[in-house]
């Protein structure tokens, strides 16, 4: 059935039917393009994906696509970086907020400098954005693939 191809659009639906928090695996060859689908190259945790895509969605959630040599990793952010930086880290990365905000008192209290407080923020914020990381590669390792309707 190599000559069933997906559209970006079906794969959104597959996951908004399925809950928020699922995370699947798509084959290349079963979808279209990320760029055909009008999605916009992104930035996100590095997973050791070529390239980040995100597909706006209404109400600021997003389809986040990460494209690895030969699948896709897809699932649906609560909250579109592109409309909301903040509400993204919070929503779909709390523990890099969290790591750069304690980062930043401990920052503070040892060095009691603002110069000090962005350090320890700096350092907080990529260690937290370490745990996501791991986090997220744990959830999105025993994928599910979308059913053809
Ligand atoms: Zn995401």
């Amino acid at each position: 059935m190599r000559n069933i191809v997906l559209t970006w659009a079906q794969v959104a639906q597959h996951l908004a039917r399925n809950g928020r928090s699922a995370c699947i695996t798509i084959q290349k060859w079963q979808v279209e393009h990320p760029r055909v689908a009008g999605m916009r190259r992104s930035l996100g945790l590095p997973l050791g994906q070529m390239a980040d895509w995100r597909m706006p969605y209404p109400g600021c959630h997003g389809l986040h696509v990460r494209e690895f040599p030969d699948h896709y990793s897809v699932h649906i952010d609560r909250v579109n970086p592109h409309c909301d930086l903040p509400g993204h880290v919070a929503a779909d990365a709390p523990a890099v907020g969290g790591g750069a905000a304690l980062g930043a008192l401990v920052g503070l209290v040892l060095g009691e400098s603002a110069g000090a407080m962005l350090v320890g923020a700096l350092i907080g914020g990529a260690l937290g954005a370490s745990a996501t990381a791991t986090k997220e590669k744990a959830a999105c390792a025993a994928p599910r693939r979308p059913r053809r309707a």
